[in-house]
């Protein structure tokens, strides 16, 4: 299959590896996520604006946005409704696949407390105590083992509806509780609010868009101090909390005279037994005798995310690259969990010798080899896999290996515990540089990639002016993967930043942008929040951080926004989000909610304006706490369009 679109690769990303993989996409007629966006173009304006519904069988519906034509659907739910309805359930279908990711994790913790798994273990008791001080659960005079399994079976009631609030809600400060309590949105169950949403986004339920926006809210909260704490927590339980790693990023990280097996998706419970497994003697024996020096894991999105934090293993990319991986012709297997994965991933390994084996039975893949994750049987699975891996290398085509670049040095595993630690054992360093101005505040860049957006541009961009700016950034998920392959997550990047946090790394030996884990670890982000706002007795609303998702794709990521703005943290968006069909609801959501929560969405597909808002808010909310700062207006807004590309590998 030929692409037929022009291609300019250097405007489609940053990275000089990807630009030579789709250079030879295109050459070799290998259809990418790129081409298939070209090839929807233009995308329909109904569904971009949120304004065509097919929630039930009277529909589909659609409302004209210039008035001319029809103003509500079959049922009479007009732009407001339609929009608020379609932007609940996405949020519901993101806050599901965190929580649901969440459970997936509780389920393999309760049968390894209960001593029903191979291959997994309590890594970290201090963190199971500190959960189980959360959830009441008593330490005194029991083994890890009890104390484990009840947290479990306290967990597991936080999913359903009997409690009617969540474990942890308790780390959530009281004044932001305060805010939650009055408008009626404490989270209740983490299922609850999900089922909940999609009630009251049937026909004839909710409509009022006000009411649907504020269970909007409720949702995504269900998710960030709920389904994704789950997974945070108790993955850090089980597989240790992530400290202070050294390691690698881009496409060099493959090795040509290795068996190279990419581990993609979401969920570390299966890669962390493949980690074990690739290191089994009887396996790299067989590695070799198919004529390969070893065994070479590397990682791609979240599940890589995870690896690279807790065990350091090298990341080969982040969204955008999945496809462009297997071009190398060096990948021999691609392991995959669930989220994020492409389709096609099966389709561009058609094309080489590439094993696909997907692992989860609700997460299949025509084309793939399934091999069913049981924790139960979790080495013996992980062997299994990486068996087929080696087995796959003795059909690898020499002649159609290229590997471009060589890997970029970086460093992750910024737990808030590993934070705290490099800090001296307390946040108050932190929050000294912060008061007097060396650090002006603190930026969570998080999410995607989206090829309507070249490949980390974004994200690049926007963490360069934050740090040149003395913004300490941290960032999670594909946006972590940007920073790192662009050379901003070495210690040695506190060069790039301005002279106070410059001098607050080098003390410390850390770099400007701290790298704090996959998507659900943005609750890493929420619990350091929550420990600077208890220390200052204030509520998060009022500290100086923001967030941005510059290139966000995900429904996830929608959920990840809402629950940073329903948390108090001013939040922007660099991809435009379906709700311009409704004017009620943009005015609400990047206005309204400042009396409500006290913090707002903005959009701003520019990272040079995007940089002076989060500045601008930056600079207010001192100004607020009584704290040196400069006046928010001499900040300049940059016009649209003028960003130049940042120098990157
Ligand atoms: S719920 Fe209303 S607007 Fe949506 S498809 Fe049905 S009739 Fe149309
Ligand atoms: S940041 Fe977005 S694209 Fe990347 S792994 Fe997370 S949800 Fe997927």
């Amino acid at each position: 299959m030929k692409t037929i679109f022009p291609v300019d690769f250097q405007r489609m990303s940053v990275h000089k590896d990807s630009q030579a993989m789709l250079r030879r996409a295109s050459e070799e007629g290998i259809e990418t996520v790129w081409d298939r966006l070209a090839k929807q173009e233009p995308q329909c304006g109904y569904c971009s604006l949120g304004l065509s519904c097919r929630n039930c069988a009277m529909g589909p519906c659609r409302v004209d946005p210039f008035g001319d034509g029809p103003q509500k659907g079959v049922c009479g739910a007009d732009a407001d409704v339609i929009v608020a309805r379609n932007l609940g359930r996405a949020i519901a279908a993101g806050a599901s696949a965190h929580s649901d990711h969440g459970r997936d994790i509780l389920e393999v913790f309760h049968a390894t407390a209960a001593g029903e798994t191979t291959g997994y273990q309590i890594a970290d008791e201090g963190k199971l105590k500190a959960i189980a001080a959360d959830y009441g659960v008593e330490l005194e005079d029991r083994s890890t083992r009890e104390v484990a399994l009840e947290v479990a079976e306290a967990i597991m009631e936080d999913y359903g509806t009997r409690k009617g609030s969540l474990g942890f809600l308790k780390r959530v400060p009281a004044k932001r509780l305060a805010v939650w309590q009055k408008l009626d949105i404490l989270p209740r169950g983490i299922d609850r609010e999900n089922v909940e949403m999609l009630h009251r986004t049937h026909m004839g339920v909710d409509n009022d868009y006000v009411n649907i926006l504020l269970h909007c809210l409720r949702t995504s909260l269900s998710d960030g101090w709920g389904g994704s704490m789950v997974a945070t927590e108790l993955s850090d339980v089980m597989f240790g909390t992530p400290k202070p790693v050294s390691s690698e990023m881009n496409l060099g990280v493959l090795k040509a005279d290795e068996v190279n097996i990419a581990l993609h998706g979401h969920n570390p419970v299966l890669s962390d037994v493949i980690v074990q497994a690739s290191q089994d003697p009887e396996l790299l024996n067989l590695a070799k005798e198919q004529g390969a020096a070893g065994i070479n894991l590397v990682g791609l999105c979240c599940t890589g995310n995870e690896l690279l934090m807790r065990r350091g293993i090298p990341m080969a990319g982040n969204h955008l690259i999945q496809e462009l991986v297997i071009m190398t012709g060096a990948l021999d297997a691609m392991v995959v969990d669930y989220q994020c994965i492409m389709p096609s991933v099966t389709d561009v390994a058609k094309c080489f010798h590439t094993a696909v084996i997907s692992t989860f039975d609700k997460a299949k893949f025509p084309g793939a080899i399934h091999i069913t994750f049981d924790p139960h049987r979790g080495i013996e699975i992980g062997k299994e896999i990486v068996r087929r891996a080696v087995q796959a290398y003795a059909g690898r085509v020499a002649d159609k290996v290229y590997i471009p670049g060589e890997p970029i040095p970086m460093m992750a595993g910024f737990s808030v515990e590993a934070i705290v630690e490099a800090l001296g054992g307390s946040p108050e360093p932190l929050l000294a540089a912060i008061k007097d101005g060396k650090i002006r505040g603190a930026v969570g860049v998080v999410g995607c990639n989206n090829p309507k957006i070249k490949q980390d541009f974004g994200h690049v961009q926007l963490c360069r002016r934050l740090i040149e700016n003395d913004i300490l950034v941290v960032v999670t998920g594909c946006a972590a993967v940007a920073n790192g392959k662009a050379g901003q997550m070495r210690p040695e990047a506190a060069d790039m930043a301005g002279p106070g946090l410059a001098g607050i790394c080098k003390a410390l030996g850390i770099p400007p942008v701290l790298h704090m884990g996959s998507c659900v670890d943005n609750t890493r982000i929420l619990v350091l929040a929550a420990a600077l706002a208890n220390q200052l007795d204030v509520d998060i609303s009022q500290l100086p951080l923001a967030a941005a998702a510059p290139e966000w794709y995900s429904e996830k990521a929608a959920a990840i926004g809402t629950y940073a703005v329903a948390s108090g943290i001013y939040t922007v968006l660099g991809v435009q989000p379906p709700i311009f069909g409704s004017k009620n609801v943009v005015q609400l959501l990047a206005e309204g909610l400042e009396d409500v929560v006290g913090a707002t969405f903005a959009i701003e597909p520019d990272a040079e304006r995007a940089a002076s808002l989060i500045r601008r808010h930056i600079e207010v909310k001192r100004r607020e706490l009584g704290l040196p700062y400069h006046d928010p207006q001499t900040i300049p807004l940059p016009e649209r369009g003028r960003e130049k590309s940042p120098a990157v590998a």
